[in-house]
């Protein structure tokens, strides 16, 4: 009978010097996890790695007073799929956050988001599959595709970053392979933020490129600049707002014909549900960006992407936030419309498995069992410090 032996935690910095609308990243933590089983391959234990969230600092204390001790002490077999021979995340999702009252999702959120993510890393070794796989059969589908859309997330306020500057990344962009990109705004005046995205109109057709102002914005502002923006004709106006304002996210697509984007702070299915009933996003023009690593999982996002759909919506409108490994394999499992990525931002945990192509705007997928996280180095040379003293996953470049 498979078991999980051991569930390790540690937490490390990114040390960026770069900011949104709202928030800075100098600070920023990630907790990490590693789910150790008893199952055997290649003379080594399979082990399972996840993330909490990237850019909602580390979750490592609640994973090591409430989420671990639960597992390690639940019935071994009430973690166990129906054939008894591998792990169920969905099932220990449910172990991992027996007592917690309904409501208030947050660090909760993500935390049970990194466990998750781990068992189906391990799920996913065990079964000698890539996540997506495991996540299409989990779902019911038939086929997961060779590639997926994806769009890189970029155009940060960095200081000293001027319109030239800003064009350069963007040339940059289209040499990584990328036509979708995304900007920032609301980090400087509107003025400001209209001539650099004047100067990225320059060199990037407007309706492949999305704004995102990150929650920041108050009624009037979020209005002034849809105003602004309307003639520019871009792919999405993303986050105008607080997340929890579905009045003004109803009356911003209401003000504005053009395509709007959010629901990344969104942490929960209920939440979600929230959004897509109360927030006058539009099925035919709009997208939500629900994110994996922080709404309790893959295991919650499939309840998700179910929900969106008995609510109208087609889940090719759905474009999970993050841009790591974890998005992509979800993206391609349960056939969602793409996904962001992050070649740069977030290391060394941002971005897919190294020397993935991207071209055309497209992505091919890691077809290693699991997620992949062996064969993206420089994540994988910190993930694996939590288990040095076990005998280690062979990696592609090993
Ligand atoms: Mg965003």
């Amino acid at each position: 009978m498979t078991r999980i032996t051991e569930i390790r935690a540690s937490t490390i910095g990114f040390t960026e010097n770069r900011s949104n609308a709202t928030m800075d990243f100098s600070e920023m933590t990630l907790g990490l996890c590693a789910v150790v089983t008893d199952v055997v391959k290649n003379g080594k234990p399979v082990v399972g790695y996840g993330y909490g969230a990237l850019g909602r600092y580390s979750q490592e204390s609640i994973w090591r007073e409430r989420m671990i001790p639960r597992i390690m002490k639940a019935d071994p077999e009430a973690l166990l799929n129906e054939a008894g021979d591998n792990l169920d995340p969905r099932k220990i999702l449910k172990v991992m956050i027996k007592n917690e009252k309904d409501g208030g999702h947050g660090d909760r959120a993500a935390a049970a988001s990194g466990l998750d993510i781990a068992m189906w890393d391990a799920a996913a070794k065990i079964a000698d599959k890539p996540t997506a796989q495991l996540f299409a059969d989990a779902a019911g589908r038939d086929s997961v595709p060779e590639k997926v859309a994806v769009y890189v997330g970029g155009g940060y306020y960095v200081p000293g970053k001027g319109l030239k500057e800003l064009q350069d990344e963007i040339h940059g962009h289209h040499d990584d392979g990328f036509t979708f990109i995304k900007i920032k705004i609301g980090g400087a005046p509107l003025k400001e933020d209209m001539a650099r995205i004047e100067a990225v109109l320059e060199v990037q057709p407007n309706d492949c490129l999305m704004v995102d102002a990150n929650s920041g914005f108050d009624l009037k502002l979020a209005l002034d600049y849809a105003k602004a923006m309307a003639p520019y004709k871009l792919r999405w106006f993303e986050d105008p707002g607080p997340t929890l304002d579905y009045e003004l996210m109803a009356e911003v697509c209401a003000a504005y014909d053009g395509g709007m984007a959010t629901g990344e702070n969104q942490m929960s299915h209920d939440d979600c549900r929230n959004l897509v009933r109360y927030g006058g996003m539009r099925p035919e023009k709009d997208f939500f960006l629900f994110d994996p690593s922080w709404t309790y999982g893959p295991s919650e996002y499939m309840r998700i992407v179910t929900m969106m759909e008995e609510n109208g919506w087609s889940r090719t409108r759905l474009y999970p936030h993050g841009g790591h490994l974890v998005s992509l394999h979800v993206t391609a499992g349960l056939g969602l419309g793409g996904t962001e990525a992050y070649p740069t931002s977030f290391q060394p945990v941002g971005g897919f498995t190294d020397g993935l192509d991207i071209a055309d705007g497209v992505c091919g997928l890691p077809d290693a069992p699991g997620f992949g996280f062996e064969d993206k180095k420089k994540l994988f040379a910190i993930m694996k410090k939590l288990t040095d003293d076990l005998p280690q996953t062979k990696t592609a470049a090993a």
